[in-house]
């Protein structure tokens, strides 16, 4: 898997965080992650508890295989959203 883009934006309608699962209400900031694995293309949109939580664990994650949808949850020390109280 490779990493095309990735763009900060504004969400105009409500979408679910390819990490958690969460869904996350028009408006908020999300970033876009467009990455290709073999011939297909991905677009995926992960809210910043997740985008943060990954690239401190970057080198942990075997990006390789993927990162299938929801896999943050099976990550033991992730903090779910609940725990969260930064930037909402
Ligand atoms: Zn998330």
């Amino acid at each position: 898997m490779k990493v095309i883009s990735e763009t900060k934006t504004k969400i105009r309608k409500p979408r679910h965080c390819w990490g958690c699962k969460t869904e996350y209400p028009q408006g908020t900031l999300m970033n876009r992650v467009v990455s290709v694995d073999g011939a297909t293309i991905n677009s995926a949109y992960w809210r910043k508890t997740c985008d943060d939580y990954l690239a401190q664990h970057r080198h942990e994650i075997d990006f390789d295989n993927g990162f299938d949808y929801g896999d943050s949850l099976n990550f033991d020390d992730y903090i779910p959203l609940e725990a969260f109280n930064g930037d909402k």
